[in-house]
């Protein structure tokens, strides 16, 4: 069952459909009809939209677009992933290439293992599940800074590299994406094989400098008081990465890696951990 949520501009409407199987489908209805984020499933009548944009590859977020004939719009890496012969294919490789790039320096600890980790989380969670993800035509990219129809398109990147969020000035409304779910997880959302604590920061700080009043996550209910809620996340995040810097002993990555286990509890997820080896990685080239 769809729940919806409305809000009013003076010269726009903004919805959000929400259900708790799926990620959430937006529409802004204004000078022109803008689908964000058609979703895994798609919300019955919608119809005549003029652009779709996407917030981020994931098929939660990106499966039904097949069913509209509208253009899309998506960050450059989006677009590589969505046009590939096979979308769920090109993200695995992608996800499991970014966790090889981080683990190709570690010379104490078997990256094989790590690397094996992240696949079999991979298959458990991850897009090869979502069936009928299929290969879509990309009409163009959205770039960071660019404004359309009254819309600010911003690069949200830490959830995923290809994070895209979107800011109704007038409104005070931000479409965030996954990169915060406030209701959801006290920290930004870091499940992901190619997630990035540092760049999560970057984009919570860049969220913050708007001062929004309402955001409409990629999952989940609105979020209101949302320079709170911002700065509560940005406040664990920044916890969270003070606790992966606190265990890093770069004579031994694996007691390192054991450490951040006990740091991340209780999100035990395997992507999570994954996620702060983006940190792990940087901080061993300062080290040298
Ligand atoms: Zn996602």
């Amino acid at each position: 069952m769809w729940h919806t949520y409305s809000f009013y501009g003076k010269r726009r409407k903004i919805i959000l459909f929400n259900r708790y199987d799926t990620a959430n489908v937006i529409l802004i209805e204004g000078e022109k009809r803008i689908l964000i984020d058609p979703g895994l499933k798609t919300p019955p009548g919608l119809n005549s939209i003029d652009e779709i944009w996407i917030t981020h590859c994931h098929p939660d977020h990106t499966r039904s677009i097949k069913h509209f004939s509208s253009p899309v719009y998506t960050h450059p890496l989006a677009r590589r992933i969505l046009e590939a012969s096979s979308p769920p294919l090109a993200l695995r490789e992608f996800e499991l290439s970014s966790v090889r790039e981080i683990t190709k320096n570690f010379t104490r600890i078997k990256a094989n293992t790590i690397n094996s980790m992240a696949e079999r989380c991979y298959w458990i969670f991850s897009a090869p599940l979502i069936t009928g993800w299929r290969r879509i035509k990309i009409k163009g990219t959205l770039e960071d800074g660019e404004e359309r129809y009254g819309i600010k398109i911003l690069y949200l990147p830490g959830h995923t590299p290809d994070g895209m969020g979107y800011f109704l000035p007038e409104e005070k409304i931000l479409i965030s994406g996954d990169i915060l779910i406030g209701s959801i997880i006290r920290h930004s959302n870091l499940y992901s094989p190619s997630s990035d604590i540092d760049q999560a920061i970057y984009s919570l700080e860049k969220m913050l400098s708007l001062s929004p009043s309402i955001i409409l996550p990629g999952h989940g209910r609105p979020v209101f008081n949302a320079t709170h809620i911002i700065k509560g996340v940005l406040r664990e995040t920044l916890r969270l990465r003070e606790k992966i810097f606190s265990c890093f002993n770069p004579e031994d990555p694996w007691e390192t890696i054991c450490c951040w286990q006990r740091a991340l509890h209780p999100s035990s997820s395997l992507a999570a951990r994954l996620s702060s080896l983006a940190v792990f990685y940087r901080a061993i080239l300062q080290s040298r």
